[in-house]
């Protein structure tokens, strides 16, 4: 299929010269395709924008007006405001953009401005904006006068490219460019239909030429289809191959070593641990092989739903295996297991870097030899000369700290063990299913009843010293505390002074009395793991911390925790940090010291008033954007969703992995005639840029 006129550079539209196409190429518009693919940054109609005259101080007002006057207004404090009176048919208000002069150069009288911000008093009403967008210059007619242009679109804009170079780029040329890219539908009309979604050309008509917002929207979800569709298409393709393509085990159970585990229980199993223990049951005894991703808080009971599995694996007389990725968590889960099967003929067997060469021997003979059956170790297990006689589950604690490749490693083999990952991160269904589309999901959305509840307080820096006052109360009561500075990636080494600094005055001042450790990043493993396990044994009664404490690490006895710069960090690692305490009976702090006002503060109090991680991880997407989240997987300067928006797709994304899945269960390879337009289109416009998907 040729769809290479869309691929054209873009100094073949209409209108644009040489030097137009070069400072377009500057913003990332290349070709004819990345102006049809431009996403407008804002709408505006009647409904969206005020009259002048009805402004109240207080509100955040979008306006429309025409330059009247304007000027650069010095201060006292040498801060320089650029100013600007607009007029629309109502009234007029000034418009302030303090220490912002260079603007008077840009701005002129009779220019029509759009501009977004809080209505505030100072010398009489006053917007200061948070965005402006050039409508039109001085003398140009204003859009929406025009016949189409009951709603001003606002286009992502530069110093080069201004507004009404890009919308008069897109009234010569979107004809056209429709034209071309209805070639590019593989959609089917009655799957179209289904699903509620206009046509391709359509979408993108009411993208860049809507008659209504509710049109704009409508055009938006059907390129968000398209983005979360493929994503998910190459997702079900590695699923395929993992999960078809190999015949798996069909575990059957006799209940032998269930039932006893279940009755020894003191306790019942949370409703969310049942539902998801029958998801894996199921899972594990059809012949398919399992690959399935479950979620969950910490403390959630997510161990204990992973001993469940390694058991039914067991009842059919297969070892498991159980990967952590830190030697203290698998000495941890180990020794958990071992509680927990003590009554049970099974054998729990522990490999990881630190046995002896004779313990490690020993160990390594009862893999081999299938006398061990719940196998819990590290990378250690991973490595040369690791021989298992039965395996029939892996089971990987953390995975993000495991490639998928590591992930796969053990399991590809014959007869195809089954795979369970375990995450205590919670994150958004929306972005479970975009980030592991190849898993299947299962969720722990209920901590186990009778849980001492963690309390959460908001201190100014102010407040330092009375914090540390508390701190040292809890110690002296033979608590233990963690102190965790924010660690940012492009300045670790500031960082990482700035712990090691605040631990040497800690030592020497406040906690002078007290057994304090430091753990950090560029620590080595060892020595990391040698710090953590004196915390555990209470030799270090202060811990001080950069941010890498150890997930999963189970200190009863550590009642409070303390966080400088909270503000720093995203609302869900700051629940991530919080879950290291509140894991005994006694009951648990965490402060949080902040210099925040505002936005973040607000921030900062969904996450104080909040313990439920899934309802943070919510709100720290709806906050913070999908961006940061895919930061690392970035396609050149192409986002890898633009059109999608996690925080609110997540029906149309269900969709799309049930249409993806289902076409790849046919036609793994899309191969039939019917499905050649899905492939070209993958091609041409996906593949690159989901070449981080195609994971396996
Ligand atoms: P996770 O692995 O999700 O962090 P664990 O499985 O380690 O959680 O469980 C945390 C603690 O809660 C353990 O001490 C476990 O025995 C206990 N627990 C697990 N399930 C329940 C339950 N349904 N009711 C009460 N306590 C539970
Ligand atoms: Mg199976």
């Amino acid at each position: 299929m040729d769809f290479s006129l869309l691929d054209k550079p873009i100094q073949f539209l209409k209108g644009i010269g040489p030097r137009r196409a070069e400072s377009l190429q500057r913003m990332g518009l290349v070709t004819a395709r990345d102006l049809l693919f431009h996403v407008p940054r804002r709408y505006d109609d009647a409904s969206t924008v005020q009259p002048i005259g009805e402004l109240q101080v207080g509100m955040e007002a979008t306006i429309r007006g025409t330059v009247r006057t304007k000027g650069v207004i010095p201060t006292r404090a040498g801060l320089r405001i650029f100013q600007v009176v607009l007029q629309d048919d109502s009234g007029r208000i000034t418009v302030a953009w303090p220490g912002q002069p260079w603007l008077d150069r840009k701005l002129h009288e009779g220019d029509l401005l759009l501009v977004a911000g809080p209505v505030r008093f100072f010398h009489g009403p006053q917007i200061q904006p948070r965005e402006y967008t050039l409508v039109a210059r001085a003398g140009e007619a204003d859009p929406a006068d025009e016949a189409e242009g009951a709603i001003f679109v606002a286009y992502p804009a530069s110093e080069d490219v201004p507004q009404w170079v890009l919308r008069g780029a897109f009234e010569k040329n979107l004809d056209r460019l429709l034209d071309l890219v209805s070639r590019e539908e593989y959609l089917p009309d009655d799957e179209r239909g289904r699903l509620g979604l206009p046509d391709l050309a359509e979408a993108f008509r009411r993208l860049h030429r809507p008659a209504s917002l509710a049109e704009a929207e409508e055009g938006r979800r059907r390129l968000a289809f398209d983005e979360l569709f493929f994503l998910q298409l190459v997702q079900a393709q590695v699923r395929h191959r993992q999960i078809e393509e190999r015949p798996g085990i069909a575990f059957e159970r006799s209940n032998a070593l269930i039932r006893p585990l279940y009755e020894a229980l003191p306790f019942e199993l949370t409703h969310a641990q049942a539902a998801v223990l029958r998801e894996i049951s199921a899972d594990m005894t059809s012949s398919a092989r399992m690959n399935r991703l479950l979620q969950g808080d910490v403390g959630s009971g997510k161990t204990l739903v992973a001993l469940f599995a390694m058991l039914i694996a067991a009842e059919s007389g297969f070892q498991s295996v159980l990967l952590a990725p830190t030697e203290l968590l698998a000495e941890q889960h180990a020794r958990k297991l071992t509680e927990l099967t003590q009554a049970l003929p099974v054998e729990v067997a522990l490999l990881t870097g630190r046995l002896g060469a004779a313990a490690r021997r020993e160990a390594l003979g009862r893999l081999a030899d299938g006398s061990a059956t719940l196998i819990v170790g590290t990378h250690a297990l991973l490595q040369e000369g690791v021989e298992l006689a039965r395996l029939g589950l892996v089971v990987v604690d953390e995975q993000h700290r495991f490639g998928v490749r590591q992930r796969m490693a053990l399991a590809d083999r014959t007869p195809t063990p089954d795979v369970l990952v375990m995450s205590a991160t919670p994150i958004p269904r929306s972005l479970a299913l975009t980030l592991y589309g190849d898993l299947d999901l299962s969720v722990i959305d209920e901590l186990p009843p009778g849980r001492q509840p963690i309390r959460t307080y908001l201190r100014y820096p102010g407040k330092r010293d009375e914090v540390y006052r508390f701190v040292d109360t809890e110690l002296a009561r033979g608590r233990q505390a963690y102190v965790v500075y924010p660690l940012v990636e492009e300045s670790e080494k500031v960082d990482l002074r700035a712990a090691t600094q605040e631990f040497e005055r800690l030592s020497s001042d406040v906690f002078a009395h007290r057994r304090l450790g430091l753990l950090h990043g560029q620590m080595h493993g060892d020595e990391k793991d040698a710090t953590m396990r004196a915390f555990l044994q209470g030799d270090i009664e202060l811990l001080v911390a950069t941010s890498v404490i150890e997930v999963g690490i189970d200190v009863p006895n550590a009642t409070m925790m303390v966080i400088e710069h909270a503000e720093r960090f995203g609302l869900s690692q700051l629940h991530q940090l919080r879950g290291r305490v509140g894991r005994g009976a006694d009951a648990s702090h965490c402060i949080l010291i902040a210099e925040a006002g505002g936005d973040t503060k607000e921030r900062l109090k969904v996450f104080r008033d909040t313990t439920d991680g899934f309802e943070i991880a919510r709100a720290d997407l709806r906050i913070r954007g999908q961006g940061d989240l895919f930061g690392s997987m970035q396609h050149g300067r192409d986002p890898v969703l633009r059109f999608a928006d996690l925080s609110r797709d997540e029906s149309i994304l269900i969709e799309a992995q049930r249409l993806a899945r289902r076409i790849v269960d046919v036609d793994p390879e899309l191969a039939l005639e019917a499905h050649s337009r899905v492939r070209a289109v993958l091609e041409a416009r996906f593949a690159e840029r989901l070449k981080m998907f195609g994971v396996g």
